[in-house]
């Protein structure tokens, strides 16, 4: 079986596990594709996925409540192993990265990590990634009988639902005692839809000028379009925005219906965390700005005049 871990969050999959349930039907190998959803109270999360794939498989253990690497690696390996998976698939998310490769060792398996493609090359798994800033794109192919791959998150569209629902099987896990605990979270107050979930994405450069000319414009018009928030690795660097909001190849990888980048040069790096996006608009003063190349829609302007009229347009 192709094996996914199906991350989730407020009781339903993340667009990530819907990404990876993509993955597993182009991957198109033999045997049922099989999510597993770990964590506590899962029947709103599990009866979700069913729509999407066709075996659920359910670890509701108050010892899953949180996030934990041993633990995460302990049930997917017993897991993988009791069903005899030939492949698992892991989102490439900061958890995922860290725990699938205490996978692999536990399974003796090859992983290939943070892959844009995987395939099926005649029985051999070939998996597609990024090098060098995403100047290179290297293929590294696994023979093995069972492979865990970790699948860059944005790097495929997000599956649609099937026409017949999926079976539910609880699942009896034997977890260790984990050696590391949680002992606080802070999470960040926002009403703001999360980045790598948003239909919309608005990201803003160090053209804004300022953090407070971000906040003003770029929030401003993210207020008014239900949109996410994104920035520059150069804002961030400048301490404007927190990293969480950083797009590009050593921040997010996005994917949204529309990304529109304003003040933003379009950097090779940046580029490589949002080019998949369906529509690509840029504001920007320079015609020659390199994001122009990469966008569909491009104003060529002042953003201090072309944001706040966009403000107003779109004013609910
Ligand atoms: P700039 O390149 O300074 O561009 C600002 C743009 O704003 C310009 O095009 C300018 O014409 C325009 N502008 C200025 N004023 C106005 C105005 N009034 N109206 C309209 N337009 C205006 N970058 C990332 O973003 N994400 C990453 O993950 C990332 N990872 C990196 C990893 C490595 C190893 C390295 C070396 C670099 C990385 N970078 C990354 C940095 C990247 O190379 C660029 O430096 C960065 O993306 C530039 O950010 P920017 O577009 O905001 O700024």
């Amino acid at each position: 079986m192709i094996l996914l871990v199906a991350d989730h969050n407020n009781g339903k999959p993340t667009k990530a596990a819907l990404e990876l349930v993509q993955a597993a039907r182009d991957l198109g190998r033999e045997g049922p594709i099989t999510a597993l959803v770990l964590g506590q109270n899962l029947a709103p999360v599990a009866n979700e996925l069913a729509k999407y794939v066709e075996q659920v498989l359910v670890a509701d253990l108050p010892q899953l409540a949180s996030y934990n690497p041993e633990l995460w690696a302990a049930a997917v390996t017993q897991i993988a192993q009791e069903g005899e998976a030939h492949t698992v698939l892991i989102s490439a998310s900061r958890s995922g990265r860290e725990y699938s490769a205490r996978v692999a060792v536990k399974l003796d398996a090859p992983l290939l990590e943070d892959v844009i493609r995987v395939q099926d090359q005649g029985g051999a798994l070939q998996g597609t990634k990024y090098a060098y800033l995403a100047r290179v794109t290297e293929i590294y192919e696994s023979s093995a009988p069972l492979t865990v791959v970790s699948v860059k998150p944005g790097a495929y569209n997000p599956a649609q639902p099937e026409s017949t629902a999926g079976e539910q099987y609880d699942v009896e896990l034997e977890l260790p005692t984990s050696r590391t605990r949680s002992t606080g979270k802070v999470i960040e107050k926002t009403t703001r839809v999360p980045l790598t979930e948003a239909d919309i994405v608005i990201t803003g450069g160090r053209g804004l000028g300022s953090p407070e000319k971000f906040s003003s414009l770029i929030e401003g018009l993210a207020d008014n379009l239900g949109a996410g928030v994104g920035a520059t690795r150069a804002v961030v660097d400048a301490g404007w925005r927190p990293y969480g909001e950083q797009v590009g190849q050593t921040g997010k990888t996005v994917a949204p219906k529309a990304y529109i980048a304003i003040g933003v040069s379009g950097a090779v790096q940046h580029l490589s965390g949002m080019g998949k996006s369906k529509y690509i608009v840029a504001v920007n003063k320079d015609p020659e700005a390199p994001i122009f190349k990469n966008a569909d829609y491009g104003i060529v302007g002042d953003l201090h005049q072309v944001i706040p009229a966009l403000i107003d347009a779109t004013q609910k």
